[in-house]
């Protein structure tokens, strides 16, 4: 027997128009490429967001076209979100980080037939328009006044022409909700990058998880603050749980600085932010530096690499700002655990409860997750053994974009390719990606642990540990350092800081100071160029 309630297809659209009908005079603030700071409410998001759905579906463009993006968090790239999906066509938001062969491979390989661009990515949309095969219109996303005077890219369009050339009566489509909606790219570190094209359905569901106490906890009284890119997994999920809870949206644009990002929070009443540990630590040096405190910040999601203990540590005890660490990934929408307390951990002491905050958290409901041994046997959750990560739920991917099959499936399970241990109350933590555990005379030893105790010394700013190759013991762990400006360090001071916090035989054989890290399109460190430049450093040094 059929249960008997109403069928409504879970749309992104719903969540425009519920922002508009019950959230309309909430605002949605903007630091513009242009340099000033935009000011309007979901009321005219919702109108302007109808007018450019009717303008794209003016174009010509049939539904399921992808449209992509190169743009910097703010409201026009929000409007960009709720219209292309909600007329039925889709998104391809690309980071603009990424070399230009790669945006392009990316613009060929979803067949982007229009590109929207901010102004800042002009030079690199000039070098790329003669390259990418399928795009027939160009976008600038910037006042008329401001458009490029010259530029030799064909036919450019101005987004706020395009906007002003319809009226805002349009009626978003029933459509399916397996239909596509958003189409992102992996930021893989090796190969081409892999496109999810994630469905309305599975963005919907993922924005109630997203929205849930013990997840995001969103709400119609915070100003959240996406520190995150929107060419990020979506933003994590915000500007959708914005519009579900009626939070106010405060965009940075280009400035994630520590200065920018501060003058922002105080100015907008900032109570949630979200990002990488990399905008945050530049956060933190601005703070620290001028001796500031937040004055409405409450809360700061932490995810995309691993949070360094004393970062949390820093944010806790001398801000008062909570840490919601967070783990996911591109194939995951991207949320998959997230760490929220439980009751028992209410009566614990600070440092009890940071070592819980350390993790990487617990299963938000609609993923389910499991650690395998090599031979793909599930090991028990006891917080010691680690293996490798496997999940599956409603909004994890089932096969790559243009990919055939399902191949990379393991019975039905996503491998993540990271390696981690769960807990007997369910809280996950990474211990490495898999391609850089150290391999040390056939034990493993978990990269980040180390990272993390070089990171909590007074005179450190940033740490990577990789695999260098050993004559005795095959792998063994070196550390690469970078100093916090003027401080005085040695390897010996630095290695003796291991001490009692570590099996003595997990400590790193040696440590290479440099001015910087590498780091990838999305703030994290390559791995892989430490390794081609380091990898034989211990047996140069034997
Ligand atoms: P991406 O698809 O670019 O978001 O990258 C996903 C990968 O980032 C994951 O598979 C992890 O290796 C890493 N990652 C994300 N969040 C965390 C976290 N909180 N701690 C450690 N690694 C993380």
């Amino acid at each position: 027997m059929n249960g008997q309630m109403m069928q409504m297809p879970l749309l992104t659209s719903s969540l425009l128009v519920h922002a508009e009908r019950h959230h309309g005079d909430q605002q949605v603030v903007s630091r513009r490429v242009e340099g000033d700071i935009h000011r309007y409410t979901y009321t005219d998001l919702a109108r302007r967001t109808r007018q450019l759905a009717k303008a794209i579906v003016a174009l010509g463009l049939g539904d399921g076209v992808r449209i992509g993006t190169l743009a910097w968090n703010g409201y026009r790239h929000m409007e960009l979100y709720y219209a292309v999906s909600g007329a039925g066509r889709v998104l391809n938001t690309i980071n603009p980080r990424l070399h230009a062969d790669q945006v392009t491979y990316i613009a060929d390989h979803a067949e982007n037939q229009v590109l929207f661009f901010d102004l800042t990515f002009l030079p690199l949309v000039e070098s790329i328009a003669s390259r990418v095969k399928t795009v027939r219109h160009f976008v600038a996303m910037i006042d008329k006044d401001q458009m490029p005077a010259s530029t030799s890219i064909p036919n450019l369009l101005c987004y706020e022409d395009l906007t002003a050339s319809q009226d805002d009566q349009f009626t978003w489509p029933p459509l399916d909700e397996q239909e596509a909606a958003t189409l992102c790219y992996t930021s893989g570190t090796t190969g081409n990058p892999k496109g999810v094209l994630y469905s309305h359905r599975s963005t919907l569901l993922h924005t109630f998880a997203a929205a849930l106490p013990d997840s995001l906890n969103c709400s119609a009284s915070d100003a959240i603050l996406p520190v995150v890119p929107m060419f990020h997994v979506n933003a994590w999920g915000l500007p959708y749980a914005a519009c579900m809870t009626g939070a106010k949206l405060v965009f940075p644009g280009a400035g994630l600085d520590g200065k920018s990002l501060f003058e922002l929070f105080e100015s907008e009443g900032v109570t949630m932010a979200a990002g990488v540990p990399t905008v945050w630590q530049g956060l933190l040096n601005h703070v620290q530096g001028l001796g500031l405190k937040f004055s409405t910040m409450r809360r700061t999601v932490i995810g995309g690499s691993a949070c360094p203990p004393a970062m949390l540590r820093a944010f806790e005890e001398d801000y008062g700002v909570h840490v919601i660490h967070a783990w996911g990934m591109t194939e995951l929408s991207p949320l998959g655990t997230v760490c929220a307390f439980k009751a028992k951990h209410q009566a614990q002491t600070p440092e009890q409860r940071q070592a819980v905050q350390a993790k990487q958290g617990r299963a938000v409901f609609g993923v389910d997750m499991k650690i395998v041994n090599p031979d793909g046997d599930e090991l028990p959750c006891d917080g010691q053994q680690a293996g490798d990560l496997l999940v599956r739920g409603h909004w994890v991917v089932s096969r790559y974009f243009r990919e055939e099959g399902t191949g990379h499936l393991q019975d039905g399970w996503f491998p993540t390719g990271d390696v981690a241990k769960i807990d007997s109350d369910g809280y996950m933590q990474i211990t490495d990606r898999s391609k850089d555990v150290i391999k040390s005379g056939g034990e493993w030893i978990g990269s980040i642990d180390l990272e993390n105790i070089a990171m909590a010394h007074p005179s450190v700013m940033m740490a990577a540990c990789i695999a260098a190759k050993h004559s005795k013991w095959d792998e063994r762990p070196l550390l690469v350092v970078v100093k916090k400006p003027g401080a005085v360090l040695s390897r010996e001071e630095l290695l003796a800081f291991y001490d009692g916090k570590i099996a003595k035989w997990w400590t790193p054989d040696d440590v290479v100071f440099v001015d910087t890290i590498p780091l990838g399109a999305t703030g994290k460190v390559l791995k892989h160029r430490l390794r081609d430049q380091y990898e034989n450093h211990l047996l140069r040094s034997a």
